[in-house]
């Protein structure tokens, strides 16, 4: 059963002025369709063929082409599925005391998250994780995932950030910091709330 590249819930213009059309048409038709391709061929007729998404990540991730492209298969997916053309604002409810017990409050969450995602040094994701059901800002290279061992951020991600140049090159240049600033004006805290809350039960 292979992996199929998910579908936006939006248009390919949904998300501007913060994330472009084109970007967003290249990120997602030719960058994940990629990694979905590529990881389907890396699968097929192994013994990880009909392995879920997230047994690879954890137990596979020393075959690179698994590491790089079940990464990208699934960091990808996860991204599209936190932003929205509705989102932005705050969360609320347990996620909102979540962040506040274990991040220090909003502006210091806003503050470090930022700073992982600016201060990843080339390419890779900053992260939220829910671990030993606590949240964790961190950040790891390429397309590693805190779901795999050894990458220096553990836990489920309930939220990630694309600091590759490729999620933002075209509209912000060498500006990672305002294409940063802009994401949090597309986050969809409903379906980051919807995943902590999973990956608490
Ligand atoms: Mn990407």
């Amino acid at each position: 059963m292979a992996f199929e590249l998910p579908n936006l819930s939006y248009a390919y213009d949904a998300l501007e002025p913060h994330i472009d059309a084109r970007t967003m048409e290249i990120h997602h038709g030719k960058h994940h369709a990629g990694y979905t391709s590529k990881l389907n061929t890396a699968v097929e007729g192994t013994d990880m063929d009909g392995k879920s998404i997230e047994v690879l990540l954890a137990e596979h991730s020393d075959s690179s082409a698994v590491r790089n492209n079940g990464g990208g298969y699934y960091n990808h997916s996860l991204f599209w599925s936190i932003m929205s053309p509705n989102g932005g604002g705050s969360p609320t409810g347990d996620l909102a005391a979540a962040i506040d017990t274990d991040l220090g409050g909003w502006d210091t969450f806003k503050q470090t998250f930022a700073n992982a995602a600016a201060t990843r040094f080339g390419s890779g994701w900053a992260w939220v994780c829910v671990k030993e059901g606590k949240l964790e800002i961190c950040s790891s290279a390429n397309q590693d995932n805190p779901l795999m061992p050894g990458v220096g951020c553990g836990g489920t991600p309930i939220l990630g950030l694309d600091v590759w140049e490729h999620a933002y090159y075209l509209n912000y240049q060498n500006r990672r910091p305002d294409y940063i600033a802009a994401f949090f004006s597309v986050i969809d805290w409903d379906a980051v709330a919807q995943r902590y809350a999973a990956a608490r039960a």
